[in-house]
């Protein structure tokens, strides 16, 4: 099987998923707990927040362990709206778990307002400008686009934000950046920042939110006190354990030319049979979005998966009923969306796999076109 879908999930590395059993079978105690055995696993908890931290540039005590990234999104985005005078901003190219809490908190009456996308994928910044006022209590944009790879200048965004109006926060989804490209908090002026395990070789549904320490955000889970008081709930010690042995592995492993070889190749070759390439020069390497007109993507994914290819359509949470959003407001035509593929590669895949799925991709397209039938 060649596993091109690695945007949507990745495998767990060997090491983490036996660390991970390890914990659960022999190390299972509870870290709230005041035994020796606890406070070992408590150490180990502390540790992983530490290498997370230091990644980020933050310090340990500003990282908050959740369930996943959607939650931390949902952390984040619901700490926008203290009173209705407010106004939050997002783009149109967020991830859903962004995206729909946005149109949540706008159903309950507050301000939300979507900054376009401009034709490359990215934040059209002359028009953010516009939208941007001193009223804004958060601006969430997207790091790393999930759709097309488009990354985002935060530093400039965050400068914006800080010129504009110091008070609001700046919020960002990492999750498809973080362990690939720069994620200096600092540098980028970020006040907090969503990250998610199992984009990087960790167990899926384990996430952290790093919350800058000037900012005052309600608890999420009241409880037993857990993550400092801000969400409680008996810690995933596995998961959070091998989230930080995940993010270390994931960076001996990611090559970032080696992955841009591969996304040149397929990208080369799918332009010579007529396909699109909808991810700008600067997008990340690890996604390659794709239309190939005439062509319904739902189709081809499926004969790709009969022969054990397996790639995206784009966002898998996001629903195809309702067309692709991020893809629509790059002003993509119905066509162009309707034959949109997402490519997405991996630590995982070796050159001769990107080849042979390639082959095997081009030749299904021309099957499809009716070239070969017959
Ligand atoms: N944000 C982005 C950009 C994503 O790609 C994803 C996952 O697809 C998420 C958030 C949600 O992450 P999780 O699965 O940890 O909730």
């Amino acid at each position: 099987m060649i596993f091109l879908d690695n945007a949507s999930t990745m495998r767990v590395f060997k090491n983490v998923a036996s660390t991970m059993s390890d914990i659960n079978e022999q190390y299972f105690f509870n870290p709230s707990a005041l035994y020796l055995p606890s406070t070992k696993i408590n150490e180990r908890i502390e540790n992983s927040r530490k290498t997370i931290a230091e990644r980020l540039n933050v310090t340990a005590n500003e990282i908050f362990f959740t369930s996943c990234a959607t939650e931390s999104n949902t952390w984040a985005l619901n700490s926008g709206f203290k009173n209705k005078k407010g106004n939050i901003i997002i783009s149109a190219g967020e991830h859903s778990s962004v995206y729909e809490n946005a149109m949540a908190i706008k159903n309950k009456g507050f301000d939300v307002r979507i900054a376009p996308l401009d034709s490359c994928g990215r934040l059209d910044i002359e028009k953010f400008k516009t939208i941007i006022d001193i009223n804004t209590n958060l601006v969430s944009i997207i790091y790393c686009s999930n759709e097309t790879g488009a990354i985002n200048d935060l530093k400039q965004i965050s400068k914006i934000v800080k010129e504009v109006c110091p008070k609001a926060i700046f919020h960002s989804d990492f999750v498809q950046a973080f362990g690939k490209i720069s994620n200096n908090c600092e540098n980028l002026g970020v006040d907090m920042c969503s990250i998610s395990a199992h984009k990087i070789g960790g167990a899926k549904g384990i996430g952290a939110l790093y919350i800058k320490n000037s900012i005052k955000l309600a608890p999420l889970l009241y409880g037993g006190g857990q993550e400092r008081g801000f969400r409680s709930g008996t810690e995933n010690v596995s998961g959070i354990v091998g989230f930080a042995e995940a993010l270390k592995e994931f960076e001996n492993a990611y090559s970032v030319d080696k992955i841009a070889e591969y996304k040149n190749y397929m990208a080369s070759k799918l332009i010579e049979i007529g396909a699109q390439i909808n991810s700008n020069d600067c997008s990340s390497p690890c996604i390659l979005s794709v239309s190939v007109i005439g062509i319904k993507a739902e189709v081809l994914q499926h004969m790709l998966s009969d022969q054990d290819v397996l790639i995206g359509l784009g966002s898998a949470c996001a629903s195809r009923s309702k067309g692709n959003r991020v893809l629509n407001t790059m002003g993509l035509s119905q066509k162009q969306i309707e034959g949109s593929i997402r490519i997405s590669f991996g630590c995982f895949n070796s050159i001769e796999e990107i080849k042979k799925a390639t082959t095997i991709l081009i030749d299904t397209v021309e099957k499809l076109r009716g070239r070969i039938f017959g």
